[in-house]
């Protein structure tokens, strides 16, 4: 599953000791295996070989240059959200004609310089976006490729921040609109109808939400794509991770569910949905963010102190909800193992940053071994909506991540200086 594992007492990341890269770098450190970042491509990209399929990798999960070149290696595309997003495909030598572009609110900016650098294709959310992507194509004289994003109202049974695909959520146009959608938009002289797309939601741990929306979703893929010449039909991302070792006894949170454990393999996912796929005889592309790159990561943090309150185990470390805001934002559990292994006592213990907030935590009351200062925990999974989440908040500078590769490794992104966190803000005259 992932390549963090004991030698001895000590825990490794392939064939690197973490604390080696502690000493060297500090803390909070992200670390990526870029193993288990290909290990994680190869098998989603062998499991659908069966079909015509270009695998475009959702960015915004981790979007560091050397975690992409390592997937624009292995011949992976790129869902993106934004010219930035694009721009930073660019520099990290992956292909603009190998992504699409997804959201609700692209910016005419942003739609021309994705048409201008040949974006594949544009998945659009509304019908006002479709008018202003003809518009601005028709600026340039060119066709603008896009496909519509449909909200099949299927509910992914997931948490609530990262379900998409239900009327209760902002996301694509509704099932029953999206012929006369597509009829319109075929009216429109500067726009290419190169297919249909739909994302039900993220962290889905069970095949049936992806086998029902894709069993409603095909017959009006099939029926389109005769009538425009579809190219492709895009499924999305969502695939889940494990989170969660088997016996963890953790904290009251959603991911506790029975469901939240199970794995979601490749081979799974593929053997459901493949049939469904295969007979539409289109281009089928995907866009998985976590599955490729969670489990590759690790946020590694330091612990400062050890507070003992009247009931609680406070063990204080110095990574922050900053660096990785998973458990506030979205009750996330993250398994936390000590760097070096303890004995077996364990004592219930709450993980908490330094940051101001009650929300700063990223454990309650979990069965941790004895720590003290200077010890060092590792957050596991933490490789996806981890240090693109990061922020200044309390001007705390951004952490350094590392990639490892075997016995090598190398900092893929510095530690932010802590000057660069205001150097673009100015006092103005008047309070000079
Ligand atoms: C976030 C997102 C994805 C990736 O979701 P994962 O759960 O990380 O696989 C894919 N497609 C769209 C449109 C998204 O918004």
């Amino acid at each position: 599953m992932h390549d963090f594992h004991y030698v001895g007492s000590e825990l490794y990341c392939e064939g690197v000791p973490i604390k080696t890269l502690v000493e060297r770098h500090g803390t909070p450190l992200y670390v990526y295996s870029q193993h288990t970042l290909t290990d994680h491509f190869q098998k989603l990209d062998r499991a659908l070989s069966p079909l015509n399929h270009l695998i475009c990798y959702a960015m915004k999960a981790n979007s560091n240059q050397a975690v992409m070149r390592t997937l624009a290696n292995l011949g992976s595309g790129f869902d993106t959200v934004s010219e930035g997003e694009l721009r930073r495909v660019i520099a990290a030598g992956g292909k603009v004609n190998q992504c699409v572009f997804a959201g609700v609110g692209k910016t005419e900016t942003e739609i021309e310089f994705a048409l201008r650098q040949g974006i594949y294709c544009f998945n659009v959310e509304s019908e006002p976006e479709l008018a202003r992507i003809n518009r601005v194509a028709e600026r340039l004289r060119k066709t603008a490729p896009i496909a519509v994003r449909v909200n099949p109202n299927v509910d992914a049974g997931t948490h609530a921040k990262i379900t998409t695909g239900t009327y209760e959520n902002k996301f694509g146009i509704a099932f029953e609109k999206v012929e006369g959608v597509y009829a319109r938009a075929a009216k429109l002289r500067h726009l290419r109808l190169l297919g249909i797309q739909m994302h039900i939601g993220s962290q889905l741990t069970e095949v049936a939400p992806f086998e029902k929306a894709v069993r409603k979703l095909a017959p009006l893929a099939a029926k389109l794509a005769v009538k425009y010449g579809f190219e492709f039909i895009s499924i999305g991302g969502g695939l889940g991770i494990v989170y969660q070792p088997a016996l963890e006894s953790g904290s009251q949170t959603w991911w506790k569910t029975t469901a939240a454990r199970k794995i979601l393999t490749p081979s799974i996912y593929a053997s459901t949905l493949v049939p469904l796929l295969q007979p539409l005889g289109l281009r089928v592309l995907l866009e998985p963010g976590r599955f490729i790159v969670g489990n590759a990561g690790a946020l590694i943090t330091r612990v400062e102190y050890v507070k003992r309150t009247g009931k609680k185990n406070f063990v204080i470390v110095d990574a922050a909800m900053n660096d990785l805001i998973r458990p506030a934002f979205y009750d996330s559990f993250h398994e936390i193992v000590p760097l070096q292994s303890k004995g077996s006592g364990r004592i219930a213990s709450d993980v908490v940053g330094p940051i101001c907030e009650s929300g700063d935590y990223f454990a309650k009351d979990r069965a941790l071994p004895k720590v003290g200062e200077g010890d060092h925990l590792a957050l596991l999974s933490a490789g996806a909506y981890g240090a693109v989440m990061g922020s200044n908040y309390n001007s705390r500078s951004l952490a350094a991540e590392v990639l490892v590769h075997d016995k090598d490794s190398a900092v893929v992104r510095a530690r932010q200086d802590l000057k660069e966190i205001w150097k673009h803000e100015t006092i103005p005259a008047w309070l000079r």
